[in-house]
């Protein structure tokens, strides 16, 4: 099968030309590399354009798949960027170590990782991926590579965290795992009736549990409104030092020519999930892939979503405004007709990431996923927006494939500063849509002055 370097939301087209590595590489270091030609390709889990260059070249970061360095005394482990989460976790777990971040898949590539600076299900204990970063090492066009640290190349460190790939290509970099009790953890879930009932027991969660998150039942109206499930997990004292194989157990074979996740079908499994995870609050001991990772166990499953696609949107709000705003969101939802696959709730606490533009930041973070119906999902998507920043929020970059300058520059307010440190040969399309136009805009604005 030809590989498609698309990305997880299959609403953007697939890249048109790709590279391996070790050209783009050579290329980058004979210094003859183009104005914004190249972009680095992870393994394709942002759901938008931002691992995307339509006009350019996208590079395939993994072949560079090799484990460098491990300690195992100290969880100290170097790769190249192109190794999956799923191999680290796997190199590390029978010595006791795990990321001390994971997002929702673990087929993720580290340098993917790195560049979105992903957070997990305990921001609130351990901040950003980027907060356990020792080091990096990244190549630019200027065909030197640098040595990026707290301390060293501070400010390319900085920027290429959370610097979505715009800064150069990371050839490798040192995290610093987290030493657990065991991989499995202990999971408990706790139904709630109502946001009020959520709101009223997040920040307790927080302070009792490594992980926390919350599931919403996005369709449920009238008197179940914004019911739904709090999960907390922590890695329990006596269990598994092994790694499950990482493969999915099931997949969707072939594209379906339509959307498979319509409304009975999302009914019908919210009400199956409520009542499988919900039935009973007694804590039980799951495998990881299974608290972390459930969507894995299904391959391709965002082929479920037919051809067109699914948009996810992802919002943060400061913690006062969320309180109005999160309400406001869903229920922009329901009106507009839109049912959300998913729907995922969670509070960011306030460790502070070293990057220079991080998605996460104090408050609630909601999740939403909706299947692409074409102009009615994006008028939707708009409106989500604009109740986000209107209370002061965030939408996240590297789920997105629609947003406006706008919004961007709303969001990420200091978007220029990594501007200033892109790599003249990096661009993407999301970069292109939202921060070049701020720039050409700028431009006219002070030529005119
Ligand atoms: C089911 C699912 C669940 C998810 N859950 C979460 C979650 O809980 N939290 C969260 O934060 N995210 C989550 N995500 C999003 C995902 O974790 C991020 O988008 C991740 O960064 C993707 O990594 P990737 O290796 O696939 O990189 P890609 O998506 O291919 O690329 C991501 C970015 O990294 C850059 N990049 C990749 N490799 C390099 C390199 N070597 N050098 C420089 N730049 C590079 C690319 O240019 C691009 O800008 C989820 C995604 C899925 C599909």
């Amino acid at each position: 099968m030809v590989e498609r370097f698309q990305s997880f939301g299959l609403a953007t087209p697939p890249a048109p030309r790709t590279i391996p590595a070790d050209d783009a590489i050579a290329l980058m270091k004979s210094g003859k590399a183009k104005k914004n030609a190249l972009l680095a390709f992870g393994n394709g889990r942002s759901y938008g354009d931002s691992c995307q260059n339509e006009a350019g070249t996208v590079v395939d970061m993994r072949p560079l798949n090799r484990i460098l360095a491990f300690n195992a005394e100290t969880g100290l482990l170097e790769a190249e960027a192109g190794v999956l989460l799923s191999d680290i976790i796997a190199h590390a777990a029978p010595y006791g170590f795990f990321p001390a971040v994971v997002p929702g898949t673990q087929f993720v590539t580290l340098g993917g990782a790195v560049a979105n600076d992903v957070h997990g299900k305990n921001h609130h204990r351990r901040g950003t991926f980027g907060c356990h970063v020792e080091s990096l090492t990244l190549l630019r066009s200027d065909g030197r590579t640098y040595h990026c640290s707290a301390t060293d190349n501070a400010h390319l460190f900085q920027a290429t965290i959370g610097g979505m790939g715009l800064t150069g290509l990371i050839l490798s970099a040192s995290i610093r795992l987290m030493r657990v009790h065991s991989l499995d953890i202990v999971e408990k879930a706790t139904p709630f009736r109502d946001l009020g009932e959520f709101f009223a027991l997040a920040e307790a969660a927080d302070q009792a549990n490594e992980y926390v998150v919350a599931w919403i039942d996005q369709l449920a109206g009238g008197h179940g409104r914004g019911r739904g499930l709090l999960l907390t997990g922590n890695h329990a004292e006596h269990g598994s030092h092994k790694a499950a194989r990482a493969a999915a157990r099931l997949s969707v074979p072939f594209q379906p020519p339509f959307n498979v996740l319509n409304r009975p079908f999302l009914t019908a499994f919210n009400a199956a999930y409520r009542w499988t995870k919900g039935r009973s609050s007694v804590p039980r001991h799951v495998g990881y892939h299974s608290f972390f990772f459930p969507l894995d166990g299904v391959g391709d499953w965002n082929r479920l979503y037919g051809p067109k696609g699914l948009f996810q949107h992802q919002s943060v709000v400061p913690e006062q405004a969320a309180y109005r705003a999160v309400p406001a969101l869903l229920e922009a939802a329901r009106r507009a007709g839109q049912g959300s696959f998913l729907t995922v709730l969670k509070r960011f606490g306030a460790i502070h990431s070293p990057a220079l533009l991080s998605f996460p930041r104090p408050g609630y973070t909601l999740t939403l996923d909706f299947p692409n119906r074409g102009q009615t999902t994006l008028e939707l998507l708009n409106e989500l927006d604009r109740i986000t920043v209107e209370a002061g929020g965030a939408v996240n970059p590297y789920k997105d494939a629609r947003m406006g300058a706008a919004t961007f520059a709303a969001s990420f307010p200091d978007w220029q500063q990594l501007e200033t440190l892109r790599d003249p040969a990096m661009l993407s399309d999301f970069w292109a849509r939202t921060a070049k136009k701020l720039n050409a805009r700028r431009g006219t604005v002070e030529a005119a002055e």
